[in-house]
């Protein structure tokens, strides 16, 4: 399968927290906290839509700045979600500047912040670059299942966790991912060409069976095309897969419900970045700072049935020590099954 999703960690494990998702075909990407940023090109930048912070302690959210400066004149929409108390962050960010040039007739930039304000509920508040970033409330809507974001072809979920204050982890998800039969393509006496994304689109959209898909190609620079009904191409050229998921989830304590919250998240999750802040010989210091040692990431990761584990966020501490909390965690990840129900240090284990 060609995947439509491309993440990629900015920053080395001792850098700051910051996944950018970049999609195939789209001009969009997603990231995933705002740590420093400086190493995303400002047209990379111009390309994200949203951007899903963890909380606000200042390794994930100084990024927001370079994000504004570089979007600012722009004629753009952005989301930018958080835990509760999110919106006054960003209102905060904002004013801190001075906005006297706004004013209509500029480009006009548009932020919708977003705050998961109870665990079933999303708060709303959108800052527009032309009225001098004031805060305009927005409806708030209910949560289920942890779904803030629901696309034609993509959602986002998010579960709120424990770090002392409110912290979310999220996973986005393609829901179903088409692949095309070029033998089959061929066997019909068709070439292939942007209609088959045409074709994706308009099955992704719930177009009636009926509707008419015209295919357009170019057979030895002579234009060609012909014309079928939606679902006899689907039924013909289409194979239908799940798609890809990945999920992103960084300063959290190893408490049972914050693991029992974080294993249902990721379940099945093709790539799962998980923070790997302390090794597990710390994992008294992790405990009190409601951090994941390398053990404990490796072993969610395992139970959460991930394909590919990638940690990030190391404690400066282990600079030149990398490695010991690379094989600590995949010596958790990749452990026997027969292992899986060990004891785990905490006494209401059971819970899990
Ligand atoms: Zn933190």
């Amino acid at each position: 399968m060609t995947p439509l999703m491309h993440p990629k960690l900015i920053n080395n494990p001792f850098g700051d927290p910051c996944v950018l998702v970049d999609f195939l075909h789209e001009k969009r990407a997603v990231l995933f906290d705002l740590g420093d940023i400086a190493a995303i090109s400002s047209r990379t930048l111009l390309r994200v839509t949203h951007v899903f912070v963890s909380h606000t302690h200042m390794d994930h959210f100084i990024g927001f700045d370079r994000l504004l400066r570089v979007l600012l004149g722009r004629e753009k929409h952005i989301h930018i979600t958080g835990p509760a108390g999110f919106i006054e962050h960003v209102e905060h960010k904002l004013y801190a500047y001075s906005w006297n040039l706004a004013g209509s007739g500029t480009a006009d930039l548009s932020i919708d912040a977003h705050e998961l304000a109870e665990e079933d509920t999303l708060m709303s508040a959108r800052f527009r670059f032309n009225t001098g970033f004031q805060r305009k409330d927005l409806p708030s809507r209910s949560v289920k299942d942890g779904i803030i974001f629901d696309e034609a072809n993509y959602r986002v979920r998010t579960v709120q966790l424990d770090h002392h204050i409110p912290c979310l982890a999220y996973s986005v998800e393609e829901k179903q991912h088409f692949n095309v039969w070029r033998n089959k393509v061929s066997a019909m006496g068709l070439g292939v060409g942007p209609w088959l994304r045409e074709l994706k689109e308009a099955i992704i959209r719930g177009d009636p069976d009926e509707t008419i898909i015209t295919a357009r190609w170019c057979d030895n620079g002579i234009p060609r095309e012909a014309s079928y009904p939606l679902h006899e191409l689907r039924q013909e050229i289409l194979r239908v897969i799940s798609g890809q998921k990945i999920t992103y989830v960084t300063d959290v304590g190893y408490t049972p419900p914050n693991v029992k919250k974080i294993i249902s998240l990721a379940q099945n999750s093709d790539l799962f970045f998980i923070e790997s802040a302390f090794l597990e010989e710390d994992a008294d210091i992790a405990k009190r700072k409601m951090h994941l040692t390398a053990r404990q990431a490796g072993d969610i990761a395992r139970r959460a049935n991930a394909r590919r584990l990638v940690q990030f966020h190391f404690s400066p501490r282990y600079e030149g020590r990398a490695v010991e909390l690379h094989e600590e965690a995949m010596s958790a990840f990749t452990k026997e099954q027969s292992t899986v129900n060990r004891p785990l240090p905490w006494r209401d284990a059971e819970s899990l």
